[in-house]
């Protein structure tokens, strides 16, 4: 073993862990855990844990189910709402790997992996930081999840006012435990939304990083007995929850993104990137908002993006530009939303990126005004196109798009394709409480 494992498994005898669960992502971005008692450990280092790729959404075929899990012993972490002083569990973070011990194409960390590496090829790291978004919500009687904001001081709410506030205490508190840097944590615009922002760092812990949030998040939540939620947009009519990323690349020079001597601070380099990701937002739509549900915030009027832009402070285009200089100089790409799978998430808005630099991909000009009160003609005098409006189209769009399907792979992409065509297919035919609303007494 390595020090790195070394070093794990001191660890683990240090912090009484009896239980390890080894962690990974379906590719719809749900977190896997596979739990083995603490004396594994040391094989699951040497050789790898056997499971059964078949049962995982979007992984392997009946016929060659059995798949290894690899541990990354770097994502080693104590879970501290698992330890009570005497014992305690902890988690490591998997990469899939197939019988014959080659990377599992179909992973998601492996494909982030990949693109990395070919960022790497290019002279860069790429470093990312994530501000999720998600609402507390109140839990009825039986427990069961509601939309009730954990902290509307509605007319019937007697619970205390700063419930909600302790609750983010609380998980900020357990994210510091397990090594994260918070950076800001506010309540958002809606009832009941909160956002956590933590320190930027290389994609890869990035996503990483995203995976374990979400999971802390909700475990907080639920000790709380208040449900959290990552559902793009829970309730119509107001704010729904982004992913907001910031995203430069840094070389051996520092950040390659910066330039003083341009009115954003971006440089040349800087723009390619964003020229990039604008020329592939339509395709990397269907990974960065997988859900029926995510077309259902992508609309105009709440501060999320519908429009394929860019601009210096305006939050109706799809990456903006904040002000910052030197080492912070960077962009904030809009649409990513936290039903995501982080990692396929990246990896496809990181390639977009790399290939505009690869292409000297142009932006285009920024936009100065608000986006959401332009009219057809005026979007079309700016050549503004639209994100996808649904599902459909943004997994239609992501077929045609041969930078996107490459940095996916083709296992990813005929996987997602199928789960993404079957769960659209399931709402298509849905009768929803709005048509009942509407019609069931008109007609
Ligand atoms: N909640 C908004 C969204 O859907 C973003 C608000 C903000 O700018 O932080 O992306
Ligand atoms: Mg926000
Ligand atoms: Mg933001």
């Amino acid at each position: 073993l390595g020090k790195e494992e070394q070093d794990v498994l001191e660890a683990i005898e240090r912090e009484n862990v009896d239980f390890v669960r080894l962690q990974f992502t379906d590719i719809t971005g749900t977190v896997k855990n596979v739990s083995i008692p603490a004396h594994q450990v040391e094989k699951a280092f040497d050789e790898g844990i056997w499971f059964d790729g078949s049962s995982i959404e979007g992984f392997a075929r009946i016929q060659e189910s059995d798949m290894r899990l690899e541990p990354d012993p770097s994502t080693f972490a104590v879970l501290p709402w698992r330890s009570n002083g005497e014992t305690a569990s902890a988690r490591l973070i998997c990469d899939v790997v197939n019988t014959d011990g080659t990377p599992f194409s179909g992973g998601p960390r492996q494909v982030l992996k990949r693109v990395l590496d070919r960022a790497d090829q290019m002279g860069y790291t790429v470093s990312i930081g994530p501000e999720p978004e998600f609402f507390l919500f109140e839990k009825d009687d039986d427990g069961n999840a509601t939309t009730i904001p954990h902290d509307s001081g509605g007319y019937f709410d007697l619970a205390p006012k700063d419930m909600a506030s302790d609750v983010r205490r609380e998980v900020i508190f357990t994210l510091e435990q397990m090594g994260f840097e918070i950076e800001a944590s506010h309540h958002e615009v809606a009832d009941g939304q909160h956002e956590i922002n933590f320190k930027y760092d290389d994609a890869l812990s990035a996503a990483d990083n995203i995976a374990t949030f979400r999971a802390v998040v909700r475990a907080v939540a639920e000790q709380n007995d208040i449900h959290a939620t990552f559902m793009p947009k829970p309730i119509s009519a107001i704010n729904g929850s982004g992913m907001h990323c910031h995203m430069s690349l840094f070389d051996e020079d520092g950040n390659a993104f910066a330039d003083s001597d341009d009115e954003f601070n971006l440089s040349e380099t800087a723009y390619k990137f964003m020229g990039g990701i604008l020329n592939h937002a339509e395709a990397f739509t269907a990974i960065t908002n997988p859900t029926v549900n995510s077309y259902k915030r992508l609309v105009p009027g709440y501060e999320a993006p519908v429009y394929v832009a860019w601009s210096g402070v305006n939050r109706s285009a799809l990456l903006r530009v904040p002000d910052a200089a030197g080492a912070s100089s960077r962009f904030e790409i809009r649409s990513p939303d936290p039903s995501c799978n982080p990692y396929l998430a990246l990896a496809v808005v990181i390639s977009a990126g790399l290939e505009g630099i690869e292409n000297d991909a142009d932006p285009g000009e920024p936009v100065r005004e608000d986006i959401y009160e332009f009219d057809d003609e005026k979007l079309d005098d700016y050549g503004i196109t639209m994100l996808p409006a649904s599902l459909s189209e943004a997994v239609d769009a992501l077929q045609t798009d041969e930078v996107i399907t490459e940095a996916l792979g083709e296992h990813v992409v005929e996987k997602f394709t199928t789960v993404k065509t079957a769960e659209y297919d399931d709402y298509k035919t849905y009768v929803s409480g709005w048509e009942k609303e509407r019609y069931l007494e008109k007609f």
